[in-house]
């Protein structure tokens, strides 16, 4: 297990509303300083169907990119929209070089096939980091988009001065949206990265080596308060309804709270830093397009 670690007191919430605000009021200011040179930042969502979630999630993004000084426009196309025609509305905005960033609400309808949609979208624009070419560049270490967020994740410890290098950093979750290019960040930190997932053989332990514990599940409540190494940063992704209705994450938090040094609540942790990053790629992609870089 290693040396040991301090016990603490109760644990220090990771505000991820006040520190998506403010790197969304940084995200401003670049949209500003981009349009002062004559580029006005762009963002397109491509809403299919009427799934109520996924309108939810396109009307904040909408909001928050609106605020930031993004040009938005949202695409609604209808349940029975054909592979071949989002594939046009996809070719269409890869070629405008009015778009800077697009990004199609994911599930798609039953009958369209997500993946030839995100093997079309242009990488330079795909701000959800989901294109094969960014998800090689973040294996590669090279210059591209990164998935929101795990982005969030890593920008919550930074700015919570988190020491990554060399840290135990395990995570709970392998999907590609989430567990695996966290890994990758994660790593490229240098720190020392465990990814478990349904078919790990004692998830407490593996959990209970973590300095930092990333669960990425969708299971309410299934870290519990005793998989929790004593000071450990606990960072949770997961969004469930709970009984009541209330929103609750994928760790047991008052349970939690007791052991480790720090820990995200949800609602208010990570799910605030994925609209913050997606704007923060937006930003990226423009200022990329226009040549100033960042
Ligand atoms: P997926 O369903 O794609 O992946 C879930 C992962 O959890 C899989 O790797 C699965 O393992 C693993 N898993 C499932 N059950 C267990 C178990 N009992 N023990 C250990 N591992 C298990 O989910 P996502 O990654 O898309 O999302 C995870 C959660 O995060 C969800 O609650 C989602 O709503 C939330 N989310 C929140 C976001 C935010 O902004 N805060 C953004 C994206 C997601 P296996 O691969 O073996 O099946």
């Amino acid at each position: 297990m290693g040396e040991p670690v301090r016990v603490s007191e109760g644990a220090t919430r990771i505000d991820g509303r006040k520190i998506a605000a403010e790197v969304r009021a940084e995200v401003a200011l670049g949209v500003r300083a981009l349009r002062d040179k004559g580029v006005h930042a762009s963002l397109v969502v491509v809403l299919v169907g009427e799934d109520p979630a996924s309108r939810v999630y396109v009307r904040n993004k909408d909001k928050a990119a609106t605020e930031a000084g993004f040009l938005v426009r949202t695409v609604r196309l209808s349940a029975e929209t054909t592979q071949a025609e989002l594939e046009d509305v996809v070719r269409g905005l890869n070629t405008d070089p009015e778009v800077h960033g697009v990004l199609v609400q994911l599930p798609l309808p039953k009958g369209l096939d997500a993946g030839r949609i995100v093997d079309l979208l242009d990488p330079r624009k795909d701000v959800d980091g989901l294109t094969p070419a960014n998800v090689a560049a973040l294996v590669m270490g090279r210059e591209g988009l990164v998935p929101c967020t795990p982005a969030g994740c890593i920008e919550l410890l930074d700015r919570h001065g988190v020491e990554l290098e060399g840290c135990r950093f395990v995570i709970v979750g392998r999907s590609m949206l989430v567990g695996k290019p966290l890994a990758q960040l994660a790593l490229a930190r240098h720190a020392t990265v465990t990814i478990c997932h349904s078919r790990t053989r004692d998830l407490p332990a593996r959990c209970r080596e973590a300095d930092v514990l990333v669960a990425a599940v969708g299971r309410a409540k299934l870290v519990q308060g005793d998989w929790i190494r004593p000071g450990a940063v606990v960072l949770d992704v997961g969004i469930n309804r709970g009984e009541d209705g209330k929103l609750v994450g994928d760790v047991d938090f008052e349970a939690a709270a007791k052991v480790a040094s720090a820990i995200t609540p949800v609602p208010g942790g990570v799910g605030p830093m994925t609209i913050a990053m997606l704007l923060e790629n937006t930003l990226l992609a423009a200022s990329r397009s226009a040549g100033s870089g960042r």
